[in-house]
């Protein structure tokens, strides 16, 4: 336990933090403000100077943080970009956004940072009444720059009369926290912690993102890296809710943000719907060229014009960031090789290579590409031509 870390009780908290008391005294919750990594052992990061390098975190339960701190490698440097690749900018009726500031390759590491705070998307009964003022605590103890950077984003959810700072801080989380996929809880379909950035929660909602983000538990980073080509000056976006879903399940899951998305999808519902209720009932592909390599008598293009037909779709509706664009590209690939066309083989290995690159952390993807840009790679998969070879 760091010396900063601060454990509080239902029944002293009151005296210790200025809470109010609650009317159960016995009630032996507790709730851990902490700093991650702890500022005695955190590793140099190589981040600017003016980006937090810590995270300060409310946990509703210390086993939380016990099981963060034994991951391994826990904490390593966060990941460099050595020239900076986005600038925060104003974005026509969304307030500010995160733009690129040259053109991006699919698969491209953009950016990697700690949380400003960690914070429970929701508290156990006990704490609930308090939540704002315990809000309020992990605020105050992050360095002013961290506080100025909270206190600056962006929040749809202010109560019109008594507007207090700690109404204005649980505004600011809903608006800009991020689910953490480390916490997602799949009984329930949500995440049970979220995180809100300096800059990454600047990015605004499309059900077209062309970023993504992962968060890594060593380096302790949210890392974002391109789902598609983007060209310079455009603005990233992210999904905040389901794009599987339909317009009207998108609509509502976006009223709380008080966003009405305009993106290409969310303008053609009709046909956006449509093309999503395909893809659910789409055929298996695996399944598809489990039989397409038992039987040669179906005809030998078939993987590679199934996949390809649906990725043109995924990128008409720049629905890449769905991991069924992976699938294709991989599954196009192994045709490829089966069929023994090394160019064709080539030219999806690499596109899959970028794209399963958005879904790992910065480590773990930087042999990927290296990997898949060897012509001679597909020649040494054990599936090398056991289609026989592409006649085409
Ligand atoms: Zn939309």
């Amino acid at each position: 336990m760091a010396d900063s870390d601060i454990y509080m009780q239902a029944h002293d908290a009151a005296d210790a933090n200025g809470l109010v008391s609650l009317p159960d005294s016995e009630n032996q919750v507790k709730i851990l403000l902490t700093t991650l990594p702890a500022r005695d052992n955190a590793p140099t990061t190589g981040l600017d100077l003016d980006t937090d390098d810590y995270t300060e975190c409310l946990f509703l339960d210390d086993a939380i943080r016990d099981k963060i701190v034994k991951t391994p490698n826990f904490p390593q440097s966060v990941p460099h970009v050595i020239e900076k690749l986005f600038r925060i900018g104003s974005s026509p009726g969304k307030g500010l956004g995160m733009f690129a500031t040259q053109d991006i390759e699919m698969g491209d590491f953009i950016h990697a940072a700690r949380p400003l705070i960690i914070v429970p998307v929701k508290f156990v009964k006990e704490w609930h009444i308090f939540q704002e003022k315990l809000l309020f605590l992990c605020i105050k103890r992050l360095s002013l720059e961290g506080q100025v950077a909270f206190m600056n984003l962006t929040h749809s959810h202010i109560p019109m009369n008594g507007c207090d700072r700690n109404h204005q801080i649980k505004a600011i989380i809903s608006t800009n926290g991020f689910g953490m996929n480390i916490f997602y809880e799949p009984e329930s379909d949500s995440c049970t912690y979220s995180a809100v950035y300096k800059d990454i929660s600047r990015i605004n909602h499309s059900c077209s993102p062309n970023v993504q983000i992962i968060f890594d538990v060593p380096s302790f980073s949210c890392q974002l890296r391109a789902v598609r080509p983007i060209k310079k000056d455009t603005e990233f976006t992210i999904q905040y809710t389901d794009i599987f879903q339909s317009y009207e399940e998108r609509k509502k899951a976006l009223v709380p943000y008080q966003i009405e998305c305009t993106c290409m999808s969310c303008s053609n519902p009709k046909e956006s719907n449509q093309f999503r209720e395909e893809l659910r009932q789409a055929v298996d592909v695996k399944a598809l060229r489990g039989s397409w390599l038992a039987d040669t008598s179906l005809p030998g293009d078939l993987i590679v014009e199934h996949c390809s037909g649906w990725i043109r779709k995924l990128d008409q509706w720049g629905l890449q960031s769905l991991e069924r664009y992976r699938y294709y590209l991989w599954y196009a690939y192994t045709a490829a090789v089966a069929l023994g066309d090394a160019e064709l083989a080539h030219k999806f290995g690499t596109n899959f290579a970028r794209r399963l690159l958005v879904d790992l952390p910065q480590d773990q993807g930087v042999d990927t590409i290296k990997i898949y840009s060897d012509r001679d790679k597909c020649r040494k998969e054990p599936g090398w031509r056991i289609r026989g070879e592409r006649t085409v």
